[in-house]
């Protein structure tokens, strides 16, 4: 991901790259900011490790987006330039860089490689490296975020997570994982009007939190359902709580989804690639200034 944001960087000098923290391994956790609009959207991927395909499909739009702005062209049918001035759009492509590295081949040695292969072996049912969703210590990323966390933990341990874990342990505390809480101290110095929390598997659109999921929320899942044929879901129970979506929907009382991209086994093949970025971009469009308008 570092190449392509450096190829992008220097072809497109509008586009703003940050690092807003490090990961358990030292790399930067890496943000690209697009646009210039008062409306603030957030869109994050790959707090997974084996879902890492939704990385380059969150790379893939902010080329096609950053190109259709620099030609003044259109990008799913919306002028780039009017998009670009109403709305600035973060992206954080790669929430769990050192677990991507661990699934795929990236690093395959090293004290924390051969932790990481300790705490599978002691979870034996899930193949290594390619069912490792947790980052590198084994914390599930997206268990971390403090709305229902005692829920979710409650939960995990009992379908038997109870140590770090290849997936579904939530930690001893929320934001326990560095790289989480850089995600939850990045989204509090901003004000989002919606955010896309970007999953495999399944084609299913997460849209409601508790009490406080915005009247809104609902007709939005279903205008992205109209643009790509995912369908709007109420999340599994055992998955319910303590994402990052619950959080900020929680949180905030504004929009915030998790898309499930894709079907089958994680990780999805990189041929996959394709056809997952041509049924997002409608919704990766739409969520520009979705929250701006009344559906
Ligand atoms: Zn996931």
């Amino acid at each position: 991901m570092l190449e392509a944001a450096g190829a992008l960087a220097r072809r497109y000098p509008f586009l703003r790259f940050a690092s807003i923290g490090k990961s358990v391994m030292g790399r930067d956790i890496l943000t690209a900011a697009i646009g210039s609009g008062q409306n603030e959207v957030f869109y994050n991927a790959a707090h997974h490790a084996n879902e890492w395909i939704t990385t380059p499909v969150l790379m893939r739009f902010l080329a096609e987006y950053a190109k259709a702005y620099a030609e003044g062209g259109t990008i799913f049918g919306e002028d780039a330039r009017r998009l670009y001035s109403q709305t600035t759009l973060y992206l954080a492509p790669m929430i769990n860089p050192d677990g991507v590295d661990l699934v795929t081949g990236a690093v395959r040695s090293g004290g924390y490689y051969d932790n990481a292969r300790k705490i599978a072996e002691a979870y034996g049912g899930v193949p290594f490296p390619s069912g490792w969703k947790a980052n590198i210590e084994g914390i599930d990323l997206n268990l971390q975020y403090p709305a229902g966390w005692e829920k979710a933990g409650d939960i995990k341990r009992a379908l038997g997570y109870i140590s770090p874990a290849p997936r579904d342990y939530a930690g001893t505390r929320p934001l326990e994982a560095p790289e989480a809480r850089a995600v939850y101290e990045f989204t509090r110095r901003h004000r989002f009007s919606l955010t896309l929390s970007y999953h495999t598997q399944g084609e299913v659109i997460y849209w409601k939190y508790g009490d406080r999921t915005p009247a809104n929320a609902g007709k939005l899942a279903k205008a992205f359902e109209r643009v790509s044929g995912y369908k709007p879901e109420d999340a599994p129970p055992a998955s319910a709580n303590a994402g990052y979506k619950d959080w900020f929907v929680e949180e905030y009382g504004r929009p915030g989804f998790t898309i499930e991209a894709g079907e089958g086994k994680s990780p999805l093949p990189a041929s996959r690639l394709e056809i997952i970025y041509r049924k997002n971009l409608g919704i990766l469009t739409l969520g520009l200034y979705a929250a701006t308008r009344v559906f």
